[in-house]
């Protein structure tokens, strides 16, 4: 096994023992994440989506690691999920990208939400890898505030119509279902989510989005919904709930996110300190010159920092999960994700920054192994909720929900 995904592994046992089914699975997740980085570098300097990333999930049963027995799944929890993408997150946020909206803010919603029969026709197949999910909130015109999206749902017998513009959205090109949001457009104007199949009549990949500073391994798209039709059967939640389903699932969306930073921080470490021993310049390794030193010990105590806050914000959230009415524990949670998605994404860009100076003219370069960690961390400030806004969602939770500066 990789020794700083062992490491993360042991420390992550003094908090949460890992059975002995969970650690087979993490050396599993170990071989996948070798696998991908031969083929993962190479489709990051040609600036295209790696196809090999949904592959290597299948091949090595990945997507179904966290997700329940009964629905095809390993039952292995959050805990083993937010490792694996810590071990990829090494590499790039390429696959860390794919699977946060594939499993924690797909699957795991479908688990959360879905009727049994959403989970027997959607979750089964996305657990084993066949299928392939995707989350669309984001509008060209509604961001940080989803509340003010624009697109529509008609009821039309025992039919729902959907039309609208969706931006941004990983895995849009890719996926086999979607989990849409939408709002009602002749009535009370609330918001519902649905499940919708790539297949239908009335949906379109309108731009697959490849001009991106970074993240080129990762399938970004624009979405169109022309009259798309769903039955009843593919409300996904209540009616009107919609974004109480969105926000859920972005409780494990921000972890998913954290712990690919980690993997970041992992990856900009081990690098410069095999870069700061080779590397010669005024007669010594400039791993003996100290302002380099102080690189490599800013990068070792961001780990730190990070690593700690997701690790315990996903322990939690295991527990909240098997007390999923507990509002208090809800809201120590909302508390806990945002602060660990805040702190592990700011830390995993600077520690990316701080490998590209040890690196120097090299770590400029995507040939470099901390170019992709460099350009890659920067959206993780930006997607499932920005800086600002875990700022703000952080304060409110202190302050009381009359602070909320956000809505
Ligand atoms: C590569 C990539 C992949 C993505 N994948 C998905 C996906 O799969 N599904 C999906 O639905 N979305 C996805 N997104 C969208 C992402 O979640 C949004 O970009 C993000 O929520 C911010 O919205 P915005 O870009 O519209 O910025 P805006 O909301 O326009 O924000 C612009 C700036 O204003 C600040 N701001 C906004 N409101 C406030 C406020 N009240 N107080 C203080 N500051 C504020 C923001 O923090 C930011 O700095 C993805 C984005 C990227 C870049």
């Amino acid at each position: 096994m990789d020794e700083t995904f062992r490491k993360s592994v042991e420390d992550l046992q003094r908090l949460h023992k890992f059975t002995d089914d969970e650690l087979s699975i993490l050396e599993k997740v170990d071989k996948a994440a070798d696998e991908l980085a031969a083929t993962e570098f190479e489709h990051y300097l040609k600036h295209e989506v790696n196809t090999d990333i949904p592959k290597i999930a299948k091949k090595y049963g990945l997507a179904r690691i966290p997700i329940g027995k009964e629905y095809g799944g390993d039952g292995a929890g959050l805990l083993s999920a937010v490792l694996l993408n810590q071990r990829f997150g090494q590499l790039s946020l390429g696959f860390p990208t794919f699977y946060d909206v594939d499993v924690f803010i797909g699957a795991l919603t479908l688990q959360k939400w879905g009727t049994e029969l959403q989970k027997e026709r959607y979750l089964k197949p996305v657990a084993m890898g066949d299928k392939i999910l995707a989350f669309a909130l984001t509008e060209p015109e509604a961001g940080s505030n989803p509340a003010e999206m624009k697109s529509v749902y008609t009821k039309s017998g025992d039919r729902f119509v959907i039309n609208g513009t969706k931006y941004l959205i990983t895995n849009g090109s890719i996926a086999d279902y979607i989990i849409v949001f939408a709002r009602s457009a002749d009535g009370d104007g609330k918001i519902t989510a649905f499940l919708i199949d790539t297949k239908s009549k009335g949906f379109e990949v309108q731009m697959h989005l490849s001009e991106k500073v970074g993240l080129f391994t990762s399938d970004t798209a624009m979405l169109e919904f022309r009259d798309l039709e769903v039955s009843e059967e593919c409300v996904l939640g209540e009616m009107g709930k919609g974004l109480h389903v969105a926000y859920s699932a972005l409780l494990n969306g921000r972890l998913g996110i954290a712990s690919g930073c980690l993997g970041t921080i992992d990856g900009s470490l081990k690098a410069v300190i095999s870069r700061a021993r080779e590397r010669v310049q005024h007669g010594k390794p400039i791993g003996k010159h100290q302002l380099v030193q102080e690189h490599i010990a800013e990068i070792k105590q961001n780990l730190e920092k990070a690593k700690w806050p997701t690790y315990l914000a996903a322990i939690r959230k295991s527990e909240y999960d098997n007390d999923p009415d507990n509002r208090t524990l809800m809201e120590e949670i909302d508390l806990k994700t945002a602060v660990a998605k805040k702190i592990a994404s700011r830390l995993a860009f600077e520690s990316a920054d701080h490998a590209v100076q040890v690196f120097g003219g090299f770590g400029y370069s995507l040939l470099s192994p901390v170019g992709a960690l460099f350009c890659d961390s920067r959206v993780t400030r930006i997607y499932e909720g920005t800086d600002e806004i875990m700022e703000l969602k952080i304060a409110s939770r202190l302050l009381g929900k009359e602070f909320e500066a956000y809505s």
